[in-house]
Order: structure tokens, then sequence, then C-alpha cells
């Protein structure tokens, strides 16, 4: 079908594509050479931002019935304290990191597909396409090994780090692999020092030790293996990782189970472009890095989410402005830029080898991130609630209080933003907001929710501001609209 939307990937970030285009009554074959799901455990932490935005397709009620809610992070070395972050002061109705593993929300996301009617075709591997200004061509591997093209209008890209779509449009892969080695596992325990509410981090001098706790008596344990060498690393087995527990650790863990194991070096890469004419790449297809506060997945499901409504609007013929589609190039790259940073910055202060800088960066990080606006901001960039878009090109007039481009604060019981079967904008304001809900009925839709200011406030679908004017302005919403889309 000509108007429809080929996924590659059907990982986590390729589920929650299909899933947000699906509700939206877009046509979506999503594939994956892989002949039946995969049960590795991999990313185990949800944040608060991207439990929001599956509220909006129903999925965050039932990812966080199977998860575990840690409200608490801890940071230690040495066995002395020198951080605790407290998510539940997170200005959020989801004041948490959930702790799940990957094949469950892969799970609970391909239930949600179902109820949409799409069933993602395993076995089918995308081998090559070739694009026009009408379309685009793939050729496909049937689970049967039959080859053969099928016309779409788009094909989005969430094929993983070693994306072959990424590979055949030729788009570098910029950055760096990280000189360690890495290994992790998911693990029954008993004696952890916290309640499986609080995870911890302890520093040590000879390499970091982590713990997400998943249930009272599991966790995802990660630590550092030292410098890689020329051999790719090895997973540490269940008396190997005792080991190093009982000797990083605070003592009294003790591991009576393991469920997976895996090891990995750290790749700091990200595409140079997330857009080629048709083709959008999401995900690890576009950006890796460390998974040091476990943001790669999340930041590849908010991709997905902020791509899924402009081609949504643009296939419906509801969306004109070009910069619909380029917005998005625009708008997650530096995102994706920032939890590289981040995460790298992480990393490197928790693998200080040099003694002197181990007692300084610890007395430095215990006055630091004692003070609440520190906290705050590193608490609100971890659960990506401080994310917005300042510079989009989305952004219409801003004349009040909000800032331009940032995310609307979800309230706990309401209907969230983007909620239902289309892409809506959502004017939140009086008459104001009824007027361009009239004027633009396949576009706008009216709210009287509002802060109870003299403020209208146009939201995309996505849940951040488009623009605010005052109510007795609201006609100068209406050129911005029309860039958008259709009146009528
Ligand atoms: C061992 C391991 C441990 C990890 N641990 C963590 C962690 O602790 N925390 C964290 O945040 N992140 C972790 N990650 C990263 C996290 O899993 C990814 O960020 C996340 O899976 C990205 O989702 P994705 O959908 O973009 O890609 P993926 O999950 O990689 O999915 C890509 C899919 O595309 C399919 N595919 C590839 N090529 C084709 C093709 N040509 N045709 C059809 N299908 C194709 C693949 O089979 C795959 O199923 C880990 C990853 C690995 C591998």
């Amino acid at each position: 079908m000509k108007d429809q939307v080929l996924i590659a990937g059907a990982g986590p970030v390729g589920l929650t594509m299909a899933l947000e285009l699906a509700r939206y009554g877009v046509p979506v074959r999503v594939i994956d050479k892989i002949p039946e799901a995969t049960h590795t455990s991999r990313a185990v932490a949800v944040w608060p931002r991207t439990l929001e935005l599956l509220d909006r397709s129903g999925a965050a009620a039932d990812i966080i019935a199977v998860g575990n809610k840690v409200t608490v992070a801890n940071i230690l070395s040495g066995g002395r304290p020198v951080a605790s972050f407290a998510l539940d002061a997170l200005p959020s109705p989801y004041p948490f990191a959930l702790m799940v593993p990957q094949y469950e929300t892969e799970a609970v996301l391909r239930r949600h597909l179902a109820g949409h009617g799409v069933k993602p075709d395993l076995g089918v591997e995308l081998l090559g396409f070739e694009q026009d200004g009408d379309g685009l061509s793939a050729r496909l591997r049937e689970p049967d090994g039959t080859e053969r093209s099928e016309p779409y209008a788009f094909l989005v890209a969430c094929d993983g780090a070693h994306s072959m779509v990424r590979h055949c449009l030729g788009l570098d892969f910029q950055g760096d692999t990280l000189g360690l080695d890495w290994t992790q596992g998911d693990f029954h325990l008993s004696g952890y020092p916290f309640p499986s509410s609080q995870m911890a981090i302890f520093w040590h001098e000879d390499g970091p030790l982590l713990f997400f706790p998943m249930a009272p008596d599991r966790a995802r344990i990660i630590t550092s293996l030292g410098p890689s060498t020329a051999t790719p690393p090895v997973p540490l087995d269940q008396d190997a990782f005792q080991k190093m527990i009982d000797a990083r650790g605070p003592g009294g863990i003790a591991l009576t189970g393991t469920e997976w194991v895996s090891a990995f070096r750290i790749n700091e890469r990200q595409v140079e472009n997330y857009r080629s004419g048709r083709v959008f790449l999401a995900g690890d297809a576009a950006h890796i890095h460390s998974p040091a506060g476990g943001q790669g997945m999340n930041t590849g499901m908010q991709d997905a989410i902020n791509l899924a409504w402009k081609l949504a609007l643009v296939i419906r013929g509801i969306g004109t402005a070009p910069a619909l589609l380029d917005s998005y190039d625009l708008e997650r790259r530096p995102v994706g830029a920032l939890v590289i940073a981040a995460s790298g910055r992480m990393t490197r202060i928790g693998t200080l080898a040099d003694h002197t800088l181990q007692h300084v960066r610890d007395f430095v990080a215990h006055i630091l991130m004692g003070l609440s606006p520190v906290q705050r901001a590193l608490t609100g960039l971890m659960a990506e609630v401080s994310i917005g878009y300042p510079d989009s090109p989305l952004n219409g007039p801003f004349r009040g209080e909000a800032t331009a481009g940032s995310r609307v604060r979800p309230v706990a019981g309401e209907v969230p933003f983007g909620s239902g079967d289309t892409p809506l904008f959502i004017a939140c304001g009086g008459a104001g907001a009824a007027e361009l809900a009239a004027r633009f009925p396949r576009l706008v839709a009216a709210s009287p929710r509002s802060d109870g200011g003299t403020f209208l406030s146009l939201v995309r679908p996505d849940g951040y501001f488009a623009a605010q004017v005052e109510e007795a302005d609201w006609q100068a919403l209406v050129p911005y609209l029309q860039q958008i889309g259709a009146e009528r």
C-alpha cells in the first residue's frame, strides 16, 4: 500500500512507533528479521517522561503493573553515602523510575498493538530500499526465503545499533568507543542493604558497582571489568560476579541465582541526520551511549512518539507544512546529543581511576549533589521531564509564561494530551480556544483545561507547548495553524 509506513525492527522503539501510528489510523507494517521475540532483559529502566507519553495509548498502566517502582537513588563511595536523590519529588504523575525487563515492556507494547489489529511480521528482513519523491520501494525477504519489493510511503528505521538502513544511506555514525569493558546481569540475591524501592551506585577505587532492584530479591547488577583489550569482553559468571560484589559492594550481599548475564563496551555515537527523504532513523539506529542512567530505550521510544504524530498528520493529508517532518531531526538530534553527553559524564565520573581525583570527586559530589537545585536538575534530566524543544521550527508565538517548546506537565487523573485516534493540537482556554477548534476541526480540539490564567495555550499532540498568547489574542494563532495544516 502506497500510504503505508514500513517499520524496520520490532524492538521497543519499532513497537512504540507502530503503536502510535496504528492508534492514529495510519496503515503500518512492522517487520523484524528475528523469527521470534527475544527474552533477554536488556534495558531495565523506564523513566517518568516515557510513562507519561505511553499513557496516551494506555500502555503505561500495564507496564507499571509488571515493574518495580524505585523512588530513591543512592550513591556511596568507600561505604560512605555521597548523595541520595528523591525521585518521588519529580514533577510527574509517575514520580519513580520503573524497573522492568525490556521483554516485559515489549510484550505490553505488542499487546496494545494487537488491540489495533497490528501484529509484527517476524522473520521478515529488510534487504534494501529505493526512494523517490513519490514513495519508497522496500526489498524484503519473507520467512520462506522469497524476496520481493513492496511500495511504502515512508520507512522508519528502528533496526538497532547496527542499522542496515543507516549503512544503506551511507550516514556516518560519529563517535567513540570508551576504553573500559563492562559486565551486567539479572540476579536473584539476598542481603541488599536497601529496600527494593531504592537503587544504589557504589563508587569503588577499582570501578563502580550498580544495583537496579527489580523485586525485593532480584536486581540488575552492572560493574566494570577494566580496560578493554584486543579480545571482546566476556560476561562474568555468578561466582565471579559474587567476588566483584564482595570486593566493591557494602558486604553481606549473596547472589542466589542467575537469570541472564552479558558483557559490553560503551559506544557513544550519533547519526549525522535523523532523516533522509522518506526515511527516518529512531532509537539505537540513531544514537547509542552509556547505559549509565538507563536512557537508551527511553530516548528511542520518545523519538518514535515525536515522529509518529507528524507522520500521521502528513499521511492523513492534514499536515502540509514541510517543517512538520523536518522538525523531527531538529528536535530529536539535540536530545540524543544531550543524553550522550550526560550519560558519558556520569560514566566518566564513576570510573575515575586516579585516587586523588576520586577523593576530590567524592567531596565535591557530596556538596553539590546535596543542593536542591542540583538534585532537581539531575533527576529532571534522568527522568527526561526537563527535556523540551526550545529551538523547534514548530514553535509558534509565545507571549505568556510558558517556555517555547517546553513539556506540559500532565495532571494525574486527567486525559493526557494526544490520546484518542487523531493527532490533534489542544487549544487550552476559553472562547478563543473554541474559535480555533471550529476553524481547524481536523487539527485542533478545544479544552477548558487551563491553569486559571488569562493565556490560551496550544499544546502539541505529544504534550509540548506549541504556542501561548493572551486569550483575547487568539487570532494570532490562525497564521501559525494555517502553516501547519488544513483548515477544513
Ligand atoms: C546486551 C544489551 C544490554 C542492554 N542493556 C541496557 C540497559 O541496561 N539499559 C538501557 O537503557 N539499555 C540497554 N541496552 C540498550 C537497549 O536495549 C536499547 O537502547 C533498545 O533495545 C533500543 O531499542 P531499538 O528498538 O532502537 O533497537 P533494538 O532493541 O536493537 O531492536 C532492533 C530490532 O531490529 C531488528 N532488525 C535489525 N535489522 C533488521 C533488518 N534488516 N530487517 C528487519 N529487522 C531488523 C533486530 O532484529 C531487532 O529486533 C542494552 C542492549 C543490549 C544489546
